[in-house]
């Protein structure tokens, strides 16, 4: 036996009790004849006191930092408690002590506050999980998990695992393949999600389905991606999109209580994609805090429904705002008394190419009621007031307003509202608020390709009262430049996204299960009979033989985990996570392999093996 109890167990009832302990040290301190070592392990660490007849065999025999070591000894009280410990109220009196294997110098500290650097500590990743705060995140990992398994087991869902060596499944991103030895030129692709199998487990009759599962794309890596992520994925046959949202509302909410013990027990928030984008700039919004934004133009088509606010700068001869496509704005409460070095620093922060913006104008709508502007010299006293007043500003008010290109513009505003929802600290980290997104378009406009492609992915079903308008169009853009007219630019689909915070957490959609209108989707997106037939034909025929209606979703479990975790980083909550350039630093890969290796796979490659 290794040992009787673990580093983090031990108290004061086990006074007087001989114990055996095993771990890691954590720390060593010599006080003359005595020495005193932290001995850590997953559960905590407790207090070794080699006393004077021990002291001597560890001068002989020293043990170092990280050593692992066992020890057997009596359990005392403590003179000089620790309350930040939860063994802090005794220490060992150590015996015996054995070193059950020596340790290099760590190349940095393992302990809460490191010294170890993002690099380093992705290097000896083995080494950066002994610290608590790694621990802790794979913890809340594993308690997410738990919590959504039962949930779904609860719901009568079947986990079932579906295979990684697959045929692409386009889902947006490249394909990572996996070369086939005994096929010659043939490739695997790993699947981006297991799209396409949970729709084939609704038509073998399986109407409850989940899996947390590894999904793999290929993609650019923006930051905090990974091309390697894990989803929790599930699909349910005889839905309808009401059904799903109450299903998965339900599970975030399980989640939610057994991880963070969060009573979220008000309805979530649902906003359609379109009142997303016109009200808040994009289609997640961070809803914990309530600035709206004001358009000051309308756009031709995109949003019909929205109020024409153009009246309100018009006629004033400012050609930044005549000639811009949108001019946006946004009140910020209590921020009219901001100097005016603070109103330049936000026109500079505006300015950043990563934002792009000309300029900044502001309007302070004053606590005596007044309006001063840095447009003063186009805009009247009343028009700045009703400028203000539209933007649901009150005195005391700061309205911030840009103008430009409609779609940098609008990020520009959005990027600008969080940005100032974090400096007047109204997004709360420990306030959670859920949001669906509902009817988002079913097709996006690839203006390089002059071609519709899906905006979730092909599977998704058009809204049932818009699919006469998909199957009598033919996708044709005959004009690029007015692409918006064409019908398909309204179509709307049964499909959903689940948001948190401002930050997409799951999405999903009410699946075609007909062959006729997935053939018509299939065409709409430019792909021929043949190729449809090559890459789909599996579905489509399945879809000959009885599929049921059907719908699901899959939601991000790494970012789920992160901000749960109250982190913005998916790689913190990840135990052995690739680097921002898709590395694993660790093993050094991806790399080279053997030319015997490729010999027998038939590969060659242009780049030499080093
Ligand atoms: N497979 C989709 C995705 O990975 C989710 C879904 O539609 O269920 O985004």
């Amino acid at each position: 036996m290794y040992r009787s109890h673990t580093c983090g167990e031990l108290r004061l009832q086990d006074k007087g009790k001989q114990v055996q302990l095993a771990g890691w040290v954590q720390t060593i301190r010599k006080y003359g004849a005595i020495t005193f070592v932290d001995l850590r392990d997953r559960y905590g660490v407790t207090q070794l006191l080699f006393g004077e007849s021990i002291n001597a065999q560890l001068d002989r025999t020293p043990v170092g930092r990280e050593f692992v070591l066992q020890i057997t000894g009596t359990v005392i009280e403590r003179s000089n408690k620790n309350a930040q410990l939860s063994t802090g109220d005794i220490e060992i009196d150590v015996h015996q002590y054995s070193i059950l294997n020596r340790a290099a110098v760590p190349p940095f500290t393992i302990q809460d506050d490191t010294d170890g650097g993002d690099d380093l500590r992705m290097k000896y990743r083995f080494l950066d999980l002994r610290r608590n705060s790694a621990r802790q995140n794979l913890e809340l990992r594993y308690a997410v998990n738990r919590a959504a398994r039962n949930y779904l087991h609860q719901q009568n869902f079947l986990d079932i695992e579906t295979p990684f060596l697959i045929k692409s499944t386009p889902e947006g991103a490249r394909d990572f393949v996996v070369p086939s030895r005994m096929n010659p030129g043939q490739f695997y692709a790993l699947p981006q999600s297991p799209q396409t199998f949970k729709q084939l487990l609704m038509v073998s009759g399986y109407d409850r389905y989940y899996q947390i599962v590894k999904c793999f794309r290929d993609e650019a890596l923006r930051a905090d991606r990974q091309p390697e992520f894990t989803q929790i994925d599930c699909e349910m046959s005889f839905v309808e999109q009401e059904d799903i949202l109450n299903m998965f509302e339900g599970l975030i909410k399980h989640i939610f209580q057994e991880v963070k013990g969060i009573a979220y027990t008000a309805p979530v928030e649902r906003m359609t994609w379109e009142e997303a984008m016109w009200k808040f700039g994009n289609d997640k919004p961070d809803i914990r805090f309530d600035i709206p934004i004001l358009n000051l133009k309308k756009p031709a088509s995109v949003f019909p429904d929205c109020t024409d606010q153009r009246s309100l700068i018009e006629g004033a001869s400012f050609g930044v705002f005549d000639e811009a496509e949108a001019v946006l704005a946004i009140s910020i409460p209590g921020a009219a008394k901001f100097t005016r070095k603070q109103t330049d620093e936000l026109t500079e922060w505006i300015k950043r190419p990563q934002i792009g913006m000309k300029g900044l104008a502001t309007i302070r709508y004053n606590a005596d009621g007044t309006c001063k502007s840095s447009i003063d010299k186009f805009y009247s006293e009343e028009k700045r007031k009703a400028i203000a007043l539209a933007a649901g500003a009150n005195p005391g008010d700061l309205i911030l307003i840009v103008a430009g290109a409609e779609e940098r513009t609008r990020k520009a505003i959005s990027e600008l509202r969080l940005e100032m929802g974090q400096r007047l600290g109204l997004r709360k980290p420990n306030e959670y608020k859920l949001l669906w997104v509902l009817d988002f378009p079913l097709f996006v406009y690839d203006e390089e390709g002059n071609r519709w492609v899906a905006r979730h992915h092909p599977f998704t079903a058009p809204k049932p009262a818009q699919i006469q308008t998909m199957i009598e169009n033919n996708p044709t853009i005959e004009d690029a430049a007015n692409y918006l007219q064409h019908p398909y630019a309204s179509i709307k689909a049964n499909a959903y996204d689940m948001v948190l915070n401002g930050n997409e957490i799951g999405g999903g959609s009410i699946r075609i299960f007909q062959r006729e209108l997935q053939e018509k989707m299939f065409e709409a997106l430019g792909l021929s009979r043949e190729e449809q037939q090559h890459k789909f034909g599996f579905l489509l025929g399945a879809f000959e033989y009885g599929a049921p209606p059907h719908g699901g979703i899959a939601f991000g479990f790494d970012r789920l985990c992160a901000l749960l975790g109250g982190s913005e980083s998916i790689r913190d909550f990840i135990a052995f996570p690739k680097n921002n350039a898709g590395r694993d630093v660790m093993l050094d890969a991806p790399a080279t392999i053997d030319e015997i290796q490729l010999k027998e796979l038939q590969i060659q490659t242009a780049v030499k093996n080093s």
